[in-house]
């Protein structure tokens, strides 16, 4: 336990806590620097910094913006999340989160109506509910606990698995600002780009490297270290990408709450030898 998480999630996007139940969560854990990195909205920050007030912990400004990338041989856009951290300028962000909040509330019902032709439901109503009616809040997973509540699927993976992912009946083809943007805007913020999870979107190891190669010269500062879940030579590939490209490391649990196990809060993995955290670049 190092006491760092930068990757967090409250009900601001698709987490289960509050954002200050999730400061106090962490305050009870042991962690004391928390970064609040909710996907595409940094509307819960002010709300962890004040009430980190009270207690012995430093919250770090975060968003883990939805970002895309392709590549020309294959003629495809990838998904991928950029976390974003410690911006010293926040309001250089606003225009880019604004954008992202535009297209997601239009991607939400998007796929309500690819829904809705499939399994002759609208879900629409029911999911704007739960996100207190912030349409630009709605992620995929809210839509999944619909599917799962309402008995179409048995489990929140199968949602992903027979409708919502790439390829599937109710899946909307991505509309993100690109990763050149997305870093600029950070940088232009003031802030750390970190390439989040590089191991989770499912890349061949080709991809992968392809990935940070681009990252790195797109201007990206950082990369997420793989949970210790992640297979040890996978992990020891994110290691060698990361000296190559003399990238900086960031750690955190991408916690989301209880119901997803594998992600605890301030449970994140240690750095090797060499490798250099970017909290060492926090001020
Ligand atoms: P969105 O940004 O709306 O595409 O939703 C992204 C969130 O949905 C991620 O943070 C994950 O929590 C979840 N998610 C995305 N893809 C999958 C998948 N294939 N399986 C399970 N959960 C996923
Ligand atoms: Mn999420
Ligand atoms: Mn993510
Ligand atoms: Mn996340």
């Amino acid at each position: 336990m190092q006491g760092i998480d930068l990757h967090t999630h409250s009900n601001i996007s698709d987490g289960v806590l509050t954002p200050e139940a999730l400061v106090q969560r962490a305050v009870d854990l042991g962690v004391h620097t928390l970064a609040l990195t909710d996907h595409d909205s940094m509307d819960g920050v002010q709300r962890a910094i004040n009430t980190a007030a009270d207690h012995d912990i430093k919250i770090i400004q975060g968003v883990e913006i939805s970002s895309q990338w392709s590549r020309p041989s294959t003629h495809k856009n990838y998904g991928v999340h950029i976390v974003a951290l410690n911006m010293q300028h926040v309001e250089c962000l606003e225009v880019v989160l604004c954008t992202q909040k535009h297209i997601r509330a239009q991607r939400a019902q998007q796929i309500c109506e690819k829904l809705e032709k499939v399994l002759k439901h609208d879900f629409y109503d029911e999911i704007l509910q739960r996100v207190d009616g912030h349409a630009d809040h709605i992620t995929r997973n809210h839509i999944a606990q619909a599917l799962l509540e309402n008995r179409v699927v048995n489990r929140l993976q199968q949602a992903f698995d027979r409708f919502l992912k790439e390829g599937k009946p109710a899946y909307v083809g991505l509309n993100w600002i690109d990763l050149q943007q997305t870093i600029d805007a950070i940088h232009e913020a003031q802030g750390i780009a970190v390439l989040a999870h590089p191991t989770r979107y499912g890349l061949s190891a080709t991809n992968i490297r392809y990935l940070a190669a681009l990252f790195h010269q797109l201007g990206g500062d950082a990369m997420e270290l793989p949970p210790r879940s992640e297979k040890a030579s996978t992990r020891q590939m994110i290691d060698r990408l990361i000296a190559e490209y003399h990238f900086d490391v960031s750690v955190g649990s991408d916690f989301h709450g209880d119901h997803l196990p594998w992600a605890k809060l301030g449970q994140t993995p240690v750095l090797k030898d060499g490798q250099i955290g970017v909290w060492e670049k926090f001020h």
